[in-house]
């Protein structure tokens, strides 16, 4: 990528209404754009940061076993009725429309009724199941308050899986799977340390549901976190009887603020009675689908980590989900030759800062703003002993690499 040929620029300030560390570096440093209150457009670099969250996502859904499809973000309103979710005062998040032809729709804000609905076209059987789908998909939700930038939006992407079990004892097995792929998942983004199963509220067929808490600051949610065992409560359920009922000990509990990230829900028939999703089982007994929903917000999830995984000069990415790995200046007519060469050979991996307009300093300003993991400089200087100087945006080491040593890292 080339500086020069991107429309995007950096700005040295963010909009007044922008409270979180997060929305301001990634508005001011151009991953996204302000529509309105709670809606962002991903510019070039945050649309690349967050397909790189939604990829290492989409390769741990696969591990475990699913598949993927895309469900609508246009909905019919008699299948929501059927479950009794189309009132607003049931489900107060709905945006809905008019259609010309007459009649009304909503924007989906989640997806079991749709895809409940599709499943009666493909499981009758006891040998059509387990099924386990899963989508990237936009999520509509009217919510109160936006907040904290790409953290709580109205228009936002969700992986959102359903998984459709013959009963409670196949759906237990999935349900502990998918857990620990989200562990691997959060482990992968680089906020594995600081993220815990939580126990939330459960519904009709479980106790709890499973939350995903990250640590953060400007998080909207209170947990109770017991740092040895690696596991926290939802202040939702905090009591003395869950506590005794989960064997933890008060004394030992943090209380801390965090950001739900994901979370894994038991439905149970509740979706499968409404809507007569059924099958036949080995006696060719016709028998109720058992259900669970297992969420994840990568764009919260990118909120997030840039919250947490910033300093005083802007973001700092972890590798695996940075737009580009490394952020070259050249400095010099024959350092400038010499990265745009560089820059040639792995274009996907670099972004080359080949502007004419801009200074060294704000060169070097702009790879911190960026969050890129490595800045490369390339002058007369090192050049004149055949070298680039690597500097690590996270630890601000300073070390000088023979040019083969680079490139054969870009190979
Ligand atoms: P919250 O309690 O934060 O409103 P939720 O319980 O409504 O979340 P789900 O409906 O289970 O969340 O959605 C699954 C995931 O989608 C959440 O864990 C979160 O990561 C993400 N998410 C939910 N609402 C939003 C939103 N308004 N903006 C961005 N991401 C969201
Ligand atoms: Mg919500």
């Amino acid at each position: 990528m080339k500086l020069s040929q991107s429309f995007t620029k950096t700005t040295k300030t963010a909009p007044a209404d922008e409270a979180s560390r997060s929305a301001k570096y990634l508005l001011r440093a151009g991953y996204i754009y302000k529509e309105m209150a709670g809606v962002y457009d991903y510019l070039p670099l945050g649309m690349r940061t967050l397909e790189k969250i939604i990829q290492i996502i989409r390769e741990e859904m696969n591990a475990i076993g699913s598949e993927e499809l895309r469900l609508t973000a246009l909905q019919p309103k008699d299948v929501w009725e059927a479950t009794d979710r189309w009132s607003d005062d049931v489900m107060d998040v709905w945006f809905k429309t008019k259609l010309n032809a007459g009649g009304e729709l909503g924007l989906a804000p989640t997806h079991e009724e749709p895809l409940t609905h599709v499943m009666k076209s493909y499981i009758s059987s006891y040998k059509d199941l387990p099924v386990y789908a899963y989508q990237f998909q936009t999520k509509f939700r009217n919510e109160l308050r936006a907040k904290s930038g790409i953290m709580r939006t109205r228009e936002f992407m969700m992986k959102d899986l359903y998984s459709f079990s013959k009963n409670r004892e196949e759906h237990d097995v999935f349900y502990e799977k998918c857990a620990d792929s989200y562990k691997k998942i959060f482990n992968r983004l680089g906020i594995g340390n600081d993220t815990f199963r939580t126990f939330a509220s459960g519904g009709a067929f479980s106790k709890y549901s499973d939350e995903f808490q990250t640590l953060c600051e400007v998080g909207e949610d209170i947990i109770y976190l017991d740092r040895e065992k690696g596991i926290a409560v939802n202040e939702e359920v905090y009591n003395d009887e869950v506590l005794a009922d989960l064997g933890l000990d008060k004394s030992k509990l943090e209380q801390c603020k965090a950001a739900e990230v994901g979370n894994i829900f038991t439905l149970g028939y509740r979706f499968s009675d409404a809507l007569d999703l059924c099958y036949n089982d080995e006696d060719g007994k016709r028998q109720k689908v058992f259900m669970g929903s297992y969420g994840i917000g990568p764009s919260r999830v990118m909120g997030v980590i840039a919250e947490k995984l910033s300093d005083d000069k802007g973001l700092i990415w972890p590798e695996e989900i940075a737009p580009y790995k490394y952020y070259i200046v050249g400095i010099g007519e024959k350092g400038e030759e010499m990265a745009a060469k560089l820059h040639d050979m792995a274009p996907e991996d670099i972004i080359l800062d080949d502007r004419k307009n801009a200074r060294t300093g704000e060169k070097f300003a702009d790879a911190e703003l960026m969050g890129i993991p490595y800045r490369v400089v390339i002058s007369d200087k090192t050049l004149a002993d055949n070298k680039v100087e690597l500097k690590n945006r996270k630890t601000d080491e300073t070390k000088l690499l023979t040019l083969d040593e680079f490139t054969s890292k870009l190979a």
